[in-house]
């Protein structure tokens, strides 16, 4: 017999394993989700290896979960087709957490650990993985095989762990198969009904084949053996005794034959492994649409509105974009890096989420899948990546998108604009070209309205006749800009006045020529001017030089570059101006902020 290998586990393993139990326990179920993903995941890799290396499917071509229970011994056993692990890949992958950023998430779950609910949605989200096994089991065994190696046994209690090679050989052609020894308060799971259950409701969109080893009983005809015929009579006589003549002549005819009832044991097929995003939009319900969302995000909040299109044209590809009700807070730390958001799929192949430039930064909040049927199969990753019709793909999708947001109904629009502001915002400097149809989405603050917000065109609506400029004035707080000397003036000749009030608002306008043929005027900014009369304004300005000119040169000397007349004050006696091509005050605060 071949000597075990022990090992222990990493010390962020013991951790992340003693928070699943601790905080999931009345939440046993998703260990099997968890596994079946994991088998799904395998599979993915297998099935992307083989399009370039179509050798890779020699031991068995099968792609498929099957689930089988020993119930007198509760036990579970999972078994799928997929990779596999070598020897090493059962050391790492089950021994060590690689996954990025599960530090801070185990720090951040010890903060909240008073809140179990958001506990559990966050746990949920972040997919607690194959340690959940031990939610139900107290011995778990892989049984792995890799084509790159022999088959090893990986068997664990939670507290350590041993590996050694399969001293009965390969008994799996390829792939894994994880047993559970269940605790005794999980002895459900090796119940065939529940399985399935579990399966239909968490799993039901895997795209591969799931199967479960079932029996059922079916009734068949037999000829009768000798001898039997004259009991059967007998029987039958009882059964028409109250029947009509018409029956009981015919049973003169002596039966051949009996119904036996005879148990069958086959795998029964558990999902419809049709992609829902291959499926006629008009045939699917609302509730599968938000299903499938829960089952590819994990969020347990339905979506706040999603788009589901087939594009046609240079490329065609499939599309379902989801817009979460809720995006994660921590998602503007991690502006920029590679999401998971978007599962690219060719021709049904799942080939990757780690394409970073399939939507641009700002709409990495969107979730969703996309299928092409134009890319090709048969290259490697990297190559697809640099592939040209990418770039199609990704103008479509923002198109797309922002289609989805613009035809939001009012109600929708508010929750969304609550949450996604500031992508829509930055979309205005990151993305030139669609700069017009996230002009149309933005929203700001406005004297024309005390609570509510104003799009630009409703402001462009309500402009009077001659004005020509669209005016706005930036500032920390509506409170501040409201007070401003600047909007004084405006605001008692009737003017409208947007109010910059969020940080990134006067980035996004300056990074807007016009909108609609009007262009932005920053009314703090030097050289903004309501009346036309020049004349009168020299004959002031040169009455009062001696002032202004004292006042630059000597008081205010190395404070202010210059002192000047100003037409735009009506009770206030002074005010500080931005200059023409310098920074605003709102401006100049953000930069500072940013340089700390
Ligand atoms: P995740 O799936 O998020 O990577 P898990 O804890 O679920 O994290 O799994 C850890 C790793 O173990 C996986 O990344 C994978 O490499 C490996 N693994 C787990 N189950 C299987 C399986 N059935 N087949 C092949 N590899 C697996
Ligand atoms: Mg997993």
């Amino acid at each position: 017999r071949l000597k075990a290998e022990n090992f222990t586990f990493q010390a962020e393993v013991n951790r992340m394993m003693k928070l699943i139990i601790n905080s999931l326990y009345r939440n046993k179920d998703i260990f099997l989700r968890e596994l079946i993903s994991n088998a799904s995941d395998a599979l993915d890799k297998i099935r992307l290896l083989s399009l370039t290396d179509p050798s890779s499917l020699d031991a068995t071509s099968d792609l498929s979960i099957r689930i089988k229970v020993d119930k007198d011994n509760h036990i579970l056993h999972l078994f799928d087709t997929g990779i596999g692990m070598t020897k090493n890949d059962l050391v790492k992958n089950l021994g060590t957490i690689a996954k990025s950023g599960t530090a801070e998430f185990l720090s951040k779950m010890n903060e909240n650990a008073q809140h179990q609910k958001e506990l559990n949605d966050m746990i949920g989200q972040f997919g607690v993985g194959f340690y959940s096994a031990f939610l139900v089991a107290d011995k778990v065994i892989v049984t792995s095989k890799h084509n790159e190696d022999e088959q090893h046994i990986w068997e664990s209690d939670a507290a350590s762990f041993s590996i050694v090679s399969d001293p009965r050989g390969p008994t799996l052609q390829r792939g894994t198969q994880v047993t559970l020894q269940l605790k005794e308060e999980a002895h459900d799971y090796a119940d065939v009904n529940t399985l399935k259950n579990l399966v239909k409701k968490y799993s039901q969109f895997i795209n591969f084949p799931i199967y479960i080893w079932t029996s059922k009983t079916v009734k068949e005809e037999v000829p009768l053996e000798e001898g039997e015929q004259e009991e059967t009579k007998k029987e039958e006589k009882e059964s028409t005794e109250d029947e009509d003549v018409e029956e009981a002549t015919e049973e003169k005819e002596k039966p051949k034959t009996k119904t036996i009832e005879k148990t069958i044991w086959d795998w029964e097929l558990l999902n419809d492994n049709k992609p829902i995003w291959t499926r006629k939009p008009n045939e699917i319900s609302e509730e599968e649409y938000n299903k499938f969302y829960e089952a590819l995000t994990k969020d347990y909040q339905s979506p706040l509105t999603k788009t589901h299109f087939n594009a046609e044209g240079e490329v065609s590809f499939k599309s379902l974009l989801f817009v979460p009700k809720v995006q994660p807070s921590d998602s503007f730390n991690k502006y920029g890096t590679i999401t998971d958001n978007i599962k690219l799929y060719v021709r049904r192949v799942f080939i990757t989420d780690e394409f970073s430039d399939l939507l641009p930064k700002y709409l990495n909040f969107l979730r969703g899948v996309v299928d092409s049927d134009d890319l090709p199969l048969n290259v490697s990753r990297e190559t697809l990546q640099q592939h040209k019709l990418l770039k199609v793909i990704r103008k479509k999708l923002i198109r797309k998108a922002l289609d989805m947001f613009k035809k939001l109904d009012p109600d929708t629009f508010k929750a969304f604009w609550k949450e996604y502001s500031t992508n829509i915002k930055l979309g205005m400097f990151e993305d030139p070209a669609n700069r017009s149809r996230l002009a149309k989405l933005i929203r700001f603050q406005s004297s024309a309205s005390t609570d509510g917000l104003t799009s630009l065109s409703e402001y462009v609506s309500r402009m009077k006749p001659k004005q020509d400029h669209i005016y706005y004035v930036a500032g920390a707080t509506r409170t501040e800009v409201e007070k401003s000397p600047f909007v004084e003036r405006l605001l008692k000749k009737g003017y409208e006045v947007l109010y910059l009030v969020e940080a990134i608002d006067e980035y996004a306008v300056s990074s807007l020529p016009e909108f609609e043929g009007k262009k932005f005027q920053n009314v703090a900014k030097e050289g903004f001017s309501l009346t036309q009369n020049k004349e009168k304004l020299e004959q002031i300005k040169s009455e009062y030089e001696p002032l202004t000119k004292w006042l630059s040169d000597v008081a205010l000397k190395n404070q202010i570059l210059k002192a000047d007349i100003s037409e735009r004050l009506t009770d206030s006696p002074c005010a500080l101006v931005a200059g023409m091509f310098g920074w605003t005050g709102n401006m100049e605060r953000l930069a500072m902020a940013n340089a700390h």
